[in-house]
């Protein structure tokens, strides 16, 4: 049976745009439109260069959009956050960064880092906040006592326990996890996807995953979104990505994504990407990736392929000339 999801948060156009200086910019997000409905996981792709960071923080109001749309719930979202507007959307909207050992303060205690949102943020007691401190240390699987610790004591698993628990005190209805897991050692990567996991389902959350393990995407995510430099290439099912990728981009992408048995690891190898992502600052014409990719048409290189919703696959959106 399926069950009928509501919108939660869209993105309509959504560009981001760094002035660098000496009349060069940054295209480091461009055009972005993808939604994400309440209780799903959207799980955000692509090689580390392609704006899937930034795209995050634009969302959250962190970087000032330059031109495009964010609205939750219907409501549009300001285009450059006030310090009231960081006040009010902390409640609804929050990130938990990637790197466990910089995103922790060194010179506040566990206790602090996580309840500070809960003291600046609302109307609770000391007290009060101290005991949801408490209870939050015990739902990410630490004690209470390491209220008083300080963060470089944990480890780097424990310490993205501690950022998990920081974001979701604040019992946000849209949280961007961006890559959570790439800074941890690979035997406590999926301790931290498996607890995310299990708080989506206990609190009802809604998360944008964003991550480059393609294969921890498809095993978190309800839908997948590829993201090439600045620009969304493929949308759909996240297993139906992964498994049938209809995009040349995804298709390699899927194919460098390490395999754990030797030999199609070597098979593997052979057909992985070549060339570099293009410099952000000098965004090709046409189709951004026609430079590496092995499909390439002559009209590739003029013509700005459009994602579109595709006729022979359901709930697979495309930006590829192949399928006009
Ligand atoms: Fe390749 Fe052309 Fe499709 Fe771009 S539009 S992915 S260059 S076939």
């Amino acid at each position: 049976m399926s069950e009928q999801r509501k919108r939660l948060l869209e993105t309509e156009q959504l560009t981001k745009h760094f002035d660098i200086g000496r009349g060069q910019v940054v295209h480091a997000v461009d055009n972005m439109t993808l939604h994400v409905d309440e209780r799903e996981i959207v799980g955000l792709v692509g090689e580390s260069g392609s704006g899937k960071s930034t795209f995050g923080k634009t969302i959250l109001g962190l970087h000032d959009k330059t031109s495009g749309q964010v609205k939750l719930r219907g409501e549009t979202t300001p285009q450059k956050y006030s310090p009231a507007d960081f006040q009010r959307y902390a409640r609804s909207m929050q990130m938990i960064f990637q790197d466990p050992y910089s995103s922790l303060n060194p010179r506040m205690t566990v206790g602090e880092i996580i309840g500070e949102g809960l003291r600046l943020h609302s109307d609770l007691k000391p007290s009060d906040v101290r005991e949801r401190t408490g209870e939050w240390l015990r739902k990410v699987g630490l004690h209470p006592d390491h209220m008083s610790r300080y963060p470089h004591e944990f480890s780097g698993g424990q310490r993205q326990r501690i950022g998990v628990a920081r974001a979701l005190i604040m019992e946000p209805e849209f949280v961007v996890c961006d890559e959570p897991i790439s800074a941890l050692d690979v035997s406590v990567q999926a301790q931290v996807v498996n607890l995310l996991y299990e708080l989506k389902d206990s609190m009802g959350l809604t998360l944008l995953f964003i991550a480059h393990d393609l294969s921890m995407v498809r095993y978190v995510s309800d839908r997948m979104a590829v993201m090439y430099l600045g620009s969304l290439v493929e949308v759909g099912p996240a297993n139906e990505v992964f498994f049938n990728p209809k995009h040349p981009y995804t298709e390699v992408l899927v194919g460098s994504n390490p395999e754990p048995d030797p030999k199609s690891e070597r098979e593997r190898a052979s057909t992985a990407i070549s060339g570099e992502i293009p410099s952000p600052v000098n965004v090709p014409p046409g189709c951004r990736f026609a430079d590496r990719c092995p499909k390439v048409m002559d009209n590739c290189r003029t013509e700005t392929p459009q994602l579109i919703e595709l006729r022979e696959v359901e709930k697979r959106e495309v930006a590829c000339h192949l399928y006009d």
